[in-house]
């Protein structure tokens, strides 16, 4: 029997929506999905006409579907936004070269300037050769901390006024769990914001960060992907051990799985809990060595860049 789609009611459905469990056509699917991240962008003033904007491109499904429905939008409801991509390579060899050559097809399909930065350049190190001096336990930390500052440097360097940023419903739903499991409310109250750093509530990012995907949902950023045929990268980087997020990630799935709206009620609660809570944000300075927004005399990345050319990068760190 044909099934008609439950919003226009005219059309054959064959989509069912992850996030309602309605059965919708195509068309209606790529409309709703759209016009949320509109509203998101809208009822949260994410933009000012004239801005530049930096939309942080991975090559990735996120960043590619971040970077297909920004475009639309821009056109769509004329924000006048001037948008650039900008990438980081960590310089992780037969991940990032070949994810990168995706993002410069992007930059060809929607005529965007493209800006490549990467962590050779920044900080004289590559993730190949980080790995190779400290194993494969405390990488995504030197990686998590070098990417923000470059994406913050990159965005700068483009006179930027803002970047963006794929993160997504389950994404943020996952850090949520995570800084609650480990009672890390500073950081609770912070990854629940639609836009951190700035003058924001993030401790060392200097240009603002926005999250348009706040409350969407990975499995419609695939189905979107898929259905409007973006191409995209999906390979798992070849450093990724992060177990603490992978137990995180598998649970919001099996909890999702019973209840989909599971994802965005994680977030809704956050979002409640963050009012309440009255975390003392870190003092703002200027790093001495690199100059950039810290919340200490050196900022993390120099602290870090330190201990790897004094050849100590074993460094207790906290796990992400
Ligand atoms: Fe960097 Fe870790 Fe992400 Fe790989 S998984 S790109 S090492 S943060
Ligand atoms: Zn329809
Ligand atoms: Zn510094």
């Amino acid at each position: 029997m044909v099934k008609f789609c439950e919003t226009c009611k005219d059309k054959k459905a064959f989509i069912v929506r992850p996030k309602t469990g309605k059965l919708i056509c195509q068309e209606c699917f790529f409309t709703a999905f759209e016009e949320e991240i509109h509203y998101t962008i809208i009822s949260n003033n994410l933009f000012k006409r004239g801005e530049r904007i930096a939309v942080g491109a991975s090559g990735g499904k996120d960043s590619t579907v971040l970077i297909h429905v920004m475009n639309h939008l821009n056109k769509k409801y004329d924000y006048g936004l001037e948008l650039i991509l900008l990438s980081i390579d960590e310089g992780i060899t037969g991940y990032r070269d070949d994810s990168l050559e995706t993002v410069k097809d992007n930059q060809v399909t929607y005529g965007l300037q493209l800006k490549i930065l990467s962590y050779k350049d920044l900080y004289g190190w590559t993730m190949d050769e980080i790995v190779k001096q400290i194993g494969l336990n405390n990488n995504c930390t030197f990686c998590g901390v070098f990417r923000r500052q470059a994406l913050d440097r990159g965005a700068q360097l483009l006179n930027c006024d803002k970047i963006l940023t794929g993160h997504n419903a389950d994404d943020i739903a996952e850090t949520i769990l995570m800084n609650i499991a480990r009672g890390d409310f500073f950081r609770l109250g912070r990854c629940v914001q639609i836009t951190t750093g700035g003058d924001g509530v993030d401790d060392d990012d200097h240009i603002p960060r926005l999250k348009p995907f706040k409350y969407t949902y990975e499995k419609e950023i695939v189905l979107y992907a898929y259905h409007k045929k973006l191409v995209y990268f999906s390979t798992e980087c070849i450093y990724s051990p992060n177990a603490y997020r992978g137990h995180v990630r598998e649970l919001i799935k099996d909890i999702e799985k019973v209840r989909p709206s599971s994802i965005v009620d994680i977030i809704h609660s956050a979002e409640q809990i963050a009012i309440n809570i009255n975390v003392k944000l870190p003092k703002k300075m200027k790093c001495t060595q690199c100059g950039f927004v810290s919340s200490n005399s050196i900022c993390k990345a120099c602290g870090l860049l330190d201990k790897l050319n004094k050849g100590k990068p074993k460094v207790a760190l906290k796990a992400e």
